[in-house]
């Protein structure tokens, strides 16, 4: 046995792995100083301006701790969302919250059950805490297999299963009777967690309505529609009694005030939000338009970003190395059935001007090499 000290056996078992490579790391692997970021689905469009004048206003105050109820932007959300500020907790990102929904509701080895190949930070945190991940395959198209996911939930019992809906990365979305559906027909004692990141953009279809239930998480963040990604700060609707066990344990001062500040400001500025949504609805029929135009198959989506199918999993890495190697940053569905092809975030016009220029030279160069 090794004499320095060593993490534990449930610790040592989890593969290195993170869930995503930073479009900074790609960038100094292939020597640029900057890439075109169509990749991690930020808002191209920014942050509201009321939001970036209240965190510069904010800034000297830095010195100071956040508050670590947040309750002035709780209580603005308990508004926004119609429940108490007892039905809230906000922290540093959903990915985070991923994280403590892990801790607070996983022992060691429990199973937890999602669409195969969703979310992957998700799966990232179920394996990092120990957990025993159990994936349902997706419709062809990637879409979540809502009856699939019942069956097997019924059979396996699993202490939470998870659904982002939109979903990423296929970009589709289930209806809320189907959500519903799903929900009402889990085992009593399963958690039910709707990650809802991309809700906003939503522009066909209906959302779960509002409503507070014992067994439910949703999910919402600033990252997506509001434009913050950088600032990390995200929440979770719950019952009170979900909401208190995670105030017990949550990383008390794990919300930046400067986030805070901002996103408060953000909540007030709904006009900009509708204004990002209606720019990405746009960049979204063109992505699909320019697919048509070029002959390449786009994948339905009620997100900010779009799949594009490029063929084999081997020909969508390379198209992916060969749009990075021309300065364009974009990602690709890990697991099939949808990974032949990359997705793209949806840019403001200009980066998209430029991603149809490169993905057009990518994809030439890649049916050269190919024939
Ligand atoms: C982007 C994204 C999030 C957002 O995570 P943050 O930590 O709030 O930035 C959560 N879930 C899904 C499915 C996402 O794609």
């Amino acid at each position: 046995m090794s004499q320095h000290p060593q993490p534990t056996a449930a610790i040592r078992a989890v593969p290195a792995t993170t869930p995503f490579v930073a479009p900074e790391e790609l960038a100094r692997r292939v020597g640029r100083s900057s890439l075109v970021r169509l990749g991690a689905n930020e808002s191209a469009f920014g942050p509201s301006p009321l939001a970036i004048a209240a965190m510069q206003a904010a800034v000297p105050m830095v010195s100071i701790y956040g508050d670590p109820e947040s309750v002035d932007l709780r209580t603005a959300l308990a508004a926004r969302h119609n429940c108490t500020i007892e039905n809230i907790v906000v922290g540093s990102g959903v990915d985070e919250l991923l994280g403590l929904i892990c801790r607070t509701y996983g022992a060691l080895g429990d199973p937890v059950l999602m669409s195969h190949g969703s979310y992957a930070t998700f799966a990232f945190q179920v394996i990092g805490h120990g957990l025993d991940l159990i994936t349902v395959p997706p419709f062809s198209d990637g879409s979540v297999d809502i009856e699939a996911m019942l069956a097997r939930a019924r059979e396996i019992q699993p202490k939470i299963v998870y659904l982002a809906n939109p979903d990423n990365p296929s970009g589709s979305f289930v209806d809320a009777d189907a959500v519903a559906r799903l929900r009402d027909g889990l085992p009593p004692d399963t958690l039910f967690v709707l990650d809802e990141a991309y809700a906003h953009f939503v522009t066909s279809g209906t959302l779960l309505p509002e409503g507070i239930d014992e067994r439910t998480i949703r999910l919402h963040t600033f990252s997506k529609a509001y434009g913050m990604a950088g600032a990390r700060i995200g929440y979770a609707l719950a019952s009170r009694e979900a909401i208190a066990t995670f105030q017990k344990i949550r990383n008390h001062f794990g919300v930046n005030r400067t986030a805070q500040i901002g996103a408060l400001a953000a909540l007030d500025d709904q006009a900009f939000v509708q204004h990002v949504v209606a720019e990405v609805a746009r960049g979204r029929e063109e992505y699909h338009a320019f697919g048509k135009r070029i002959g390449v198959r786009t994948l339905p989506s009620q997100t900010n970003f779009v799949c594009f199918e490029i063929g084999t999993r081997q020909a969508a890495e390379a198209m992916m190395h060969g749009l990075l190697e021309r300065g364009v940053f974009v990602r690709k569905p890990g697991e099939p059935p949808i990974n032949g092809y990359i997705r793209v975030t949806v840019g403001t016009p200009e980066e998209r001007a430029l991603f149809y220029e490169h993905f057009a030279a990518a994809l030439d160069a890649l049916r050269e090499r190919v024939s």
